[in-house]
């Protein structure tokens, strides 16, 4: 599909974006440009593929989105290598999500090439808002909404698929921390049968009130307990977590549903046992959790995702106390697979996998 290609009419000031891409920090330095695609079941499906200035979309009161929160999205990154070149990190990992998330909600599928080349024309042409810092990257944000008109309860027939970009910092500016993170027990992310593994809105509105909860126990994170028994651990608001034991062993929580498949969680399965380690996706409870924290048979808990990469677990908290893992500090291999992560990424460690795609 050919994208329409509007000029944007003021692009902003190269010393204006010079002084906000020098310390973007995380999620409100915009760049100019947007990609649209929408999508109308009578006109045949996907059309009208544009790329233009970034600026508000005016939305009918009555979108459905607005009402019945059919909406989606990604969330990946760019990153400069040595040669200035563009690359992605497993761009076509998210493509494949993304319709996965679509599926479950409802929603139309994207053709997992016309997504990759939406994003890398949106990258492409915002390339001049990467950061020139050390670890920065341009997170990329696809997204689609149900655009039709309509109060009646059914799929909608008309959406749009965007591409926004942010200008993103070093996540990991003044160091890595180790993160403290609240047990939630009165409120679940996701029950089976419901959205858990599809990346949509819900998901994270109904984190919301758990995450302050989180915030007012003086913790960084949530982590959400299975919605039957209270007792598995499922996953934070936003990353997936690993367990790495004394025994060489490492457990991960199983994909039932109820788990959004991360893609460094599945990267870091891959680099995990290429270390030798034992990687089981099987279920962990939050007493062996607490239990092995504390006889020392559990070395280290990893939190990963898109935006942190891969964090430690310093400190737990719950209504019965608290627990700290190892030293409560930066564990070993938390280090060890951050560095390779985003060695890989930055084009500094070889690329045995295929993940990087060159833009
Ligand atoms: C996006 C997301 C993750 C991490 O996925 P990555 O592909 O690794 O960025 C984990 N949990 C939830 C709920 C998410 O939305």
């Amino acid at each position: 599909m050919e994208f329409k290609r509007t000029p944007h009419p003021a692009l902003t000031h190269e010393n204006v974006r010079k002084a906000a891409i020098a310390d973007p920090g995380f999620g409100t330095v915009f760049t100019d440009h947007m990609v649209t695609i929408d999508y109308d079941e009578a006109k045949g499906g996907w059309h009208n593929a544009h790329i233009g200035p970034r600026g508000p979309i005016a939305l009918d009161p009555a979108a459905s989105v607005l009402h019945y929160a059919q909406g989606i999205f990604e969330g990946m990154k760019a990153f400069t290598h040595a040669d200035g070149g563009l690359a992605l990190f497993r761009p076509e990992e998210n493509a494949r999500r993304f319709n996965a998330s679509a599926r479950r909600m409802a929603m139309p599928e994207i053709p997992e090439e016309l997504f990759l080349d939406a994003v890398k024309l949106a990258v492409e042409t915002d390339a001049d808002w990467m950061p020139p810092v050390d670890g920065g990257s341009l997170y990329i944000r696809p997204f689609m909404f149900a655009s039709e008109a309509f109060l009646g309860v059914r799929p909608a027939t008309q959406y749009k698929f965007v591409v926004i970009l942010v200008s993103s910092g070093n996540y990991f500016k003044g160091g890595v921390n180790p993160v403290k993170i609240w047990v939630s027990t009165d409120y679940v992310r996701a029950a089976k049968g419901g959205t858990g593994a599809a990346k949509t809105g819900g998901n994270y509105a109904a984190s919301l009130v758990p995450q302050a909860e989180a915030i007012a126990q003086n913790c960084d994170q949530v982590v959400f307990l299975d919605a039957v028994e209270k007792k598995w651990i499922e996953e934070l608001g936003g990353m997936n977590l690993f367990f790495v034991r004394k025994d060489g062993s490492v457990i991960t929580p199983p994909l039932t549903g109820t788990i959004l498949p991360g893609i460094t969680r599945a990267s870091l399965i891959a680099m995990l046992r290429e270390e030798g380690l034992e990687v089981r996706e099987e279920p962990y409870s939050i007493q062996q959790w607490r239990e092995e924290a504390e006889n020392g048979e559990l070395l280290e808990t990893l939190a990963c995702g898109t935006a942190a990469v891969v964090t430690p677990v310093g400190t737990v908290a719950s209504a019965d106390g608290e627990f700290t893992i190892g030293s409560g500090g930066i564990g070993q291999m938390a280090n060890k697979m951050r560095e390779r992560l985003v060695g890989v990424q930055n084009g500094t460690i070889e690329d045995k996998h295929g993940w990087v795609m060159r833009v």
